[in-house]
C-alpha cells in the first residue's frame, strides 16, 4: 500500500509545501512539536533511511540543510533541530524542528495546532528564505 507520503508527492492528498525539486519534498508537519516544524523526504519510496543508497541519502541531507536555514529565517530560534524516527510513516523523512531547549524537541509533548490559514503562510514564508 502506497504511504501517506507517496500520496502527497503525487498530490493525491495535500501538504504546506516549503520546497520541492525532482528528487525531493519538504512540508511541514500536520501535528508539529513547533512552528516551522518541518518533514524531508525522498520522493523514491524507501522505509528506512538508512538504506537509501549513498548519492540520494547525500543529496537528501543537502536538501534538509537549505530549507532548514529557510526556517532558521522564518522561525524565530536557536537552533534547527534534526531527528529521524520513522516509526509511524514508512516513508524516510528527517524533521526539521526550530528548538531553544532540548525539551522542544520532545514527540511526547502535545503537539501545536495551526489553522489552515497559519500553516500556509509559514509555509509561504519558509519557501520565499530558502536558496537553491
Ligand atoms: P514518524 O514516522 O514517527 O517520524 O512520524 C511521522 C510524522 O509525520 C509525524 O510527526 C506526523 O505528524 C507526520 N505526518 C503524518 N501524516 C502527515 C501528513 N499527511 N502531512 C504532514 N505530516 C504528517
Amino acid at each position: 500500500m502506497a504511504s501517506i507520503f507517496l500520496k502527497i508527492i503525487n498530490g493525491e492528498i495535500p501538504a504546506y509545501k516549503v520546497a520541492e525539486n525532482e528528487n525531493f519534498l519538504a512540508f511541514l508537519d500536520i501535528n508539529p512539536l513547533a512552528e516551522g516544524h518541518t518533514l524531508v523526504i525522498p520522493k523514491k519510496e524507501v522505509d528506512y533511511i538508512f538504506d537509501i543508497e549513498d548519492p540520494l541519502y547525500t543529496e537528501l541531507f543537502v536538501f534538509a540543510k537549505k530549507v532548514a536555514k529557510g526556517i532558521k529565517a522564518v522561525v524565530p530560534c536557536k537552533k534547527v533541530g534534526v531527528t529521524v524516527i520513522g516509526l509511524e510513516v514508512a516513508h524516510a523523512h528527517i524533521h526539521l524542528i526550530p528548538i531553544n531547549t532540548i525539551y522542544d524537541i520532545d514527540f511526547s509533548k502535545t503537539k501545536l495546532k495551526f489553522s489552515p490559514e497559519e500553516f500556509k503562510a509559514t509555509a509561504q514564508a519558509i519557501a520565499g528564505h530558502i536558496k537553491f
